[in-house]
């Protein structure tokens, strides 16, 4: 019998320094929030096969990247409704900030409980921004913006919500394997059980 592992690549790209992932299964992967650097992304990818472009929301610093991808690709775009029905704040937002925003494909919805390629799943963790996402894997979990190493997703932009972002850091404690490693959006890989003994701003005793 041969087992394939997923393996989980992280690709720090552009300004913001947003952690783009390849989860990939031998040839085939997923790529996540490809924020920006589309050559460097599909250099590395190589020969292997993209199955699915997947933004866990859509901040412009995550998404960057999407439309050089799936042109060059043909894969699927994937993104929850609650942030496409945003995007023409974050397309303001983006501006605000003296960013270009990102022309952006016809995406295809996701939401909590939606099946990705090699048995992830979607969780709905809004808060950070109504749509926001996470993926989980055997092991892992990608947060996107919704929890970081030592710190949270800021809530003060458009649709954020700090209630709603507690309670979406607080089920990803309840649900998950302590031992699950947490790949956020920006900065290092972490653990839900560090998370949650150690979070300055959302840590499990904030849970109820
Ligand atoms: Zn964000
Ligand atoms: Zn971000």
């Amino acid at each position: 019998m041969v087992i394939i592992m997923v393996s989980v690549e992280i690709i720090t790209v552009g300004p913001l320094e947003t952690n783009c992932y390849l989860v990939c299964e031998g040839k085939d992967c997923l790529v996540v929030d490809p924020g920006d650097e589309a050559e460097t992304i599909l250099t590395i990818l190589g020969n292997r096969r993209v199955l699915a472009v997947v933004a866990t929301h859509l901040h412009f610093d995550h998404i960057g990247a999407v439309e050089g991808i799936v042109s060059s690709t043909g894969a699927p775009f994937m993104v929850h409704r609650l942030d496409w029905e945003m995007r023409d704040k974050y397309t303001q937002l983006a501006r605000s900030w003296g960013f270009e925003p990102p022309n952006l494909p016809q995406p295809i919805f996701i939401d909590e409980g939606s099946g990705l390629p090699f048995n992830l799943k979607v969780m709905h963790t809004p808060g950070h921004t109504p749509g926001s996402i996470s993926i989980v894997g055997d092991g892992f979990v990608l947060t996107g913006d919704t929890l970081f190493a030592g710190s949270v997703g800021r809530t003060d932009l458009p649709g954020g919500d700090i209630e709603l972002l507690i309670r979406s850091i607080c089920r990803l404690y309840r649900e998950l394997p302590g031992n699950y490693i947490v790949y956020p959006g920006h900065g290092p890989p972490t653990t839900i059980n560090d998370e949650a003994d150690n979070n300055y701003f959302v840590p499990k005793s904030l849970c109820t």
